[in-house]
């Protein structure tokens, strides 16, 4: 199916709303006007077969310029020239070499000796060659280049084609003429055009892209308007400070959630920005192990499961956001393929690359995945602690009671008694001499009341651990922890 129909066949499946189809990229009106670039080029006479052709898109605030260089031999001038004139384009015309070096060499046109001989598929870099060869200086741009020119690519050509290419002795073209074999095939003289058709081309994908970023922009911030607001209800709902909370149950919820890396991997092989599909996937299975683990059905406050179909809600639409995204871009570089199949020109190498200068426009790079992500991570998901993040280094359960060594390192007083058993001084962290001289005034009095009332499940467990520890110590063998009776406290 042809890349036109599927898009719009996408988008349709989609079912977004009007204000989005409006917004997507207009892939049939650009189709549309690459063939009107295509029979500009052959109105014009220009034929890659048998001339050097260097292509430049320039920006001039939020004007696309493309430009047209072509080396070509006194006889396709002649033809250019008369089409030009016809067709009332302005142009440049230059000599490419002085009258002197210029002097036909032979009659072999075959024998390819000279420098500016190019093969056939001529690029830029061939030019660029050229250019580095003939030592031009750059010219002072003039005042209007100085004040409009925000951004070019590749610069430094686009100084060479401002520059003439040779400034002292340059003979007048009337002479030239005179001088030159017409049938001569060899290029003599260097045209600089601007078209039109290639030129609406690219200032209508640019006018596109600049609105996609904008309502991208403003999809995002709406995103972040309402991770705000399911924030501040998970955050009322999961408070420790209130008897009756789901705080365990979102924070099992937020665990798998970040378990899943719907949006944005931190994995070390897949790091990155995800497709869209594999989001779609792991979203789907972010819902069914809730769903196995029948965690909505274990929420205490009405409000949670309000909460909880807010949460959903956002994720699909950002999985909507993201997908309308991800086909524009596609679009983007589907229709500058086809531009450069048609023409031959290399626009998919220089117009993003243009675009991506602009400050403003940050859509090509794709990063939506990776924004959204940390809003989601610092906004939201940061609002309920993990255990994780409070585990003891040596027994990986949480460090109840929290023992702060003076180098700043943090263990649970079990394993830290331990150490200080075998008279280990050195911090099994940073090996600094600081377990020794630990007593209780290192206990962490603030961390141990935070621990106490974010995982008072833990801590409890913890505890009992300790206890049964401790009475294996005394007694020499295990008693089930459960059997309150005989612990010794
Ligand atoms: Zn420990
Ligand atoms: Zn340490």
């Amino acid at each position: 199916m042809k890349f036109a129909k599927t898009f719009q066949k996408v988008l349709a499946e989609e079912t977004l709303p009007d204000e989005w189809m409006e917004k997507a990229i207009r892939y049939k009106s650009l189709k549309k006007i690459i063939n009107k670039t295509v029979s500009e080029l052959e109105s014009v006479g220009v034929s890659r077969n048998d001339m050097t052709i260097n292509y430049e898109i320039s920006k001039l605030k939020r004007r696309i310029r493309p430009v047209l260089t072509m080396n070509v031999s006194p006889l396709s001038e002649a033809l250019i020239v008369d089409k030009l004139d016809t067709l009332g384009y302005n142009y440049e015309i230059k000599p490419l070499k002085s009258q002197s070096q210029s002097e036909p060499e032979s009659d072999d046109h075959e024998s390819g000796t000279t420098e500016l001989e190019t093969p056939e598929n001529s690029s830029y870099s061939t030019l660029q060659k050229f250019s580095d060869k003939l030592q031009v200086q750059l010219p002072e741009p003039t005042m209007d280049d100085r004040a409009s020119v925000e951004s070019s690519i590749e610069a430094s050509a686009v100084s060479f084609l401002k520059t003439p290419i040779s400034t002292t002795t340059a003979p007048s073209s009337a002479s030239i003429v005179t001088a030159v074999n017409p049938f001569d095939d060899e290029p003599f003289y260097q045209i600089t055009v601007s078209l039109h058709e290639d030129a609406k081309f690219f200032q209508m994908l640019y006018e596109e892209i600049e609105a996609l970023n904008d309502f991208s922009d403003e999809r995002e911030n709406e995103i972040t308007d309402w991770v705000e607001k399911i924030a501040d209800i998970v955050a009322k709902v999961s408070s420790p400070e209130v008897r009756k909370n789901d705080l365990y149950t979102w924070r099992k919820i937020f665990q798998i959630y970040m378990d899943s890396q719907i949006f944005f991997s931190t994995i070390e092989q897949s790091a990155g920005v995800l497709s869209n599909a594999t989001s779609k996937i792991r979203y789907g299975k972010f819902l069914e192990k809730i769903e196995k683990e029948k965690l909505v059905q274990h929420f205490k406050l009405k409000e949670s499961l309000d909460g909880f179909m807010e949460f959903k809600a956002l994720n699909e639409s950002i999985l909507k956001v993201s997908n309308f995204q991800a086909l524009n871009i596609m679009a983007i570089s589907k229709i500058l393929k086809k531009f450069d199949k048609r023409t031959h020109f290399k626009s998919k190498e220089l117009f993003p690359l243009l675009i991506q200068k602009s400050e403003q426009i940050d859509i090509l790079q794709n990063s939506m995945g990776r924004d959204i992500g940390s809003i989601m991570t610092n906004r939201l998901l940061n609002i309920i602690p993990q255990v994780d993040d409070y585990l003891c280094p040596i027994c990986c359960s949480v460090a109840y009671k929290p023992i702060r060594l003076d180098c700043g390192h943090l263990f649970c007083v079990r394993c830290l008694v331990k150490l200080q058993r075998k008279t280990e001084d050195r911090c099994p962290l940073c090996r600094q001499p600081v377990v020794m001289k630990a007593d209780q005034r290192n206990l962490d009095l603030s961390q141990m009341a935070y621990l106490k009332m974010y995982f008072p499940k833990e801590v409890k467990k913890k505890q009992a651990e300790n206890e049964k520890e401790i009475f294996k110590e005394q007694y020499g063998h295990v008693v089930d922890p459960d059997a309150k009776a005989c612990i010794i406290m």
